[in-house]
């Protein structure tokens, strides 16, 4: 088990700083943002050729598609039963705390264009790219694992010919991993640049209003991590929860400071595989699914929100309105695109499905950010425990 404490302890020193020197500093800590900026350069430019080439790789060495299927189908399941759980927990917890009870929100709306979010059919139709190499230049996520499980599938049955192919996105696939490696090197700085500049441009003032909510969304996530995930791993891959989280944890952070599932890909790729032991096989077709359809955390987010802004206006829902939202919100999440701020605009999907006036976004949209990093850490948090519980299950997972 390779678990890189060095590399932990310095993201964990890193992000304790940036809390440090935003409190400490306020606004003018935003000269540390080009630090933040350039990392995420640095990982955004994996994702794509990432991607791609491990995608290819992990469905041509399945060789058999029964077995793609299956792996498939238990992946899909995982992912819409997780995140039927979350949104339940979510709803819950707004209910136990009813943030939107009797507070005094007098500050000014915030400034908000939303823009119209992709209909249910449109979202499906979009997996199919029209050109593949547009989708690859465009990081288009759904697109490329379009592509390359069809290259993968077609070099399967190919066979010998196509055995050049196989090896050279192979090589390409290790020396993608290596380049992440190198890019996780500068981590802790990237982080202290995201993170501090967050930390001093949200004045206390911000937060106080809101905290309710703030503290609903946050406590919906850990209860989710802890009853959900934990007793995933256990009973499907006999993993203990302190492992699993533990070796998580990097890619945790990075999420958390990024508020991008498809940003922080790369590191939950390299994570699931080296500290959790996951196949390349398995983590290459889980894990890019999971970053673009599987959101636990914001589901969570957006049934705290509905609840949040039903409440806020004084409106009741029925039982019939709760099981709606339940259900829009599932698709929401699916539809969500893995950069920071898409659960928001999803969220007026939700809304309108159960007629709460879409102002009441504007409401919550000033501390998005800081939801934005506790769902998107929980978000990748859930492809990590599906790629553990399908490897788990298949005979694909490295114990030691
Ligand atoms: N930022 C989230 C993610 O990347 C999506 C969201 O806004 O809810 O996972």
């Amino acid at each position: 088990m390779k678990i890189r404490g060095n590399l932990l302890t310095q993201i964990l020193i890193a992000f304790i700083l940036a809390i440090i020197l935003g409190v400490i500093f306020g606004n003018s800590v935003a000269v540390l943002k080009p630090l933040g900026d350039l990392f995420l350069r640095l990982i955004k430019f994996i994702i794509a050729p990432l991607v791609f080439t491990t995608l290819v790789v992990g469905v041509g060495s399945i060789g058999d598609p029964k077995q793609l299927g299956r792996i498939g189908i238990k992946t899909i399941s995982y992912y819409l039963l997780t995140t039927g759980v979350a949104i339940i927990i979510g709803l819950a917890v707004a209910f136990l705390i009813s943030p939107g009870k009797g507070v005094d929100l007098t500050m000014e709306h915030q400034d908000l264009t939303v823009t119209e979010p992709t209909s249910i059919l449109d979202t499906f139709l979009n997996i199919v790219p029209t050109n593949p190499f547009a989708a690859l230049a465009e990081g288009n996520i759904l697109q490329i694992i379009f592509f390359a499980l069809f290259v993968g599938l077609a070099i399967t049955f190919v066979g010998k010919k196509a055995e050049p192919v196989y090896n050279f996105f192979e090589g390409f696939a290790e020396v993608m991993y290596k380049i992440t490696g190198i890019v996780m090197k500068v981590a802790p700085l990237g982080i202290l640049g995201l993170v501090a500049p967050i930390i001093g441009g949200y004045g206390l003032s911000v937060l106080m209003p809101l905290l309710k909510v703030i503290i609903a969304v946050a406590l919906g996530c850990i209860l989710h991590a802890v009853l959900v995930y934990s007793t995933a791993v256990k009973t499907f891959a006999k993993m203990s929860p302190f492992r699993f989280f533990k070796g998580i944890s990097p890619a945790a952070l990075v999420a958390f400071s990024t508020a991008s599932s498809a940003g922080t890909l790369p590191v939950t790729i390299k994570n699931t595989q080296e500290n959790l032991g996951v196949s390349n096989k398995i983590s290459s077709f889980v894990l890019p699914l999971g970053a673009t359809i599987n959101m636990d955390g914001t589901a969570i987010y957006q049934g705290v929100a509905v609840i949040f802004i039903a409440q806020f206006f004084g409106l009741d829902l029925t039982f019939m309105q709760l099981v709606t939202v339940v259900l829009t919100t599932i698709l929401a999440s699916i539809g969500t695109a893995g950069v920071p701020g898409a659960g928001l605009i999803m969220l007026t999907m939700v809304l309108s499905s159960v007629n709460i006036p879409l102002e009441g976004i504007a409401l919550i949209a000033g501390i998005d950010r800081i939801l934005d990093m506790f769902r998107t850490t929980v978000n990748i948090v859930g492809d990590a425990s599906a790629a553990v519980v399908v490897a788990g299950t298949e005979g694909e997972l490295d114990k030691e």
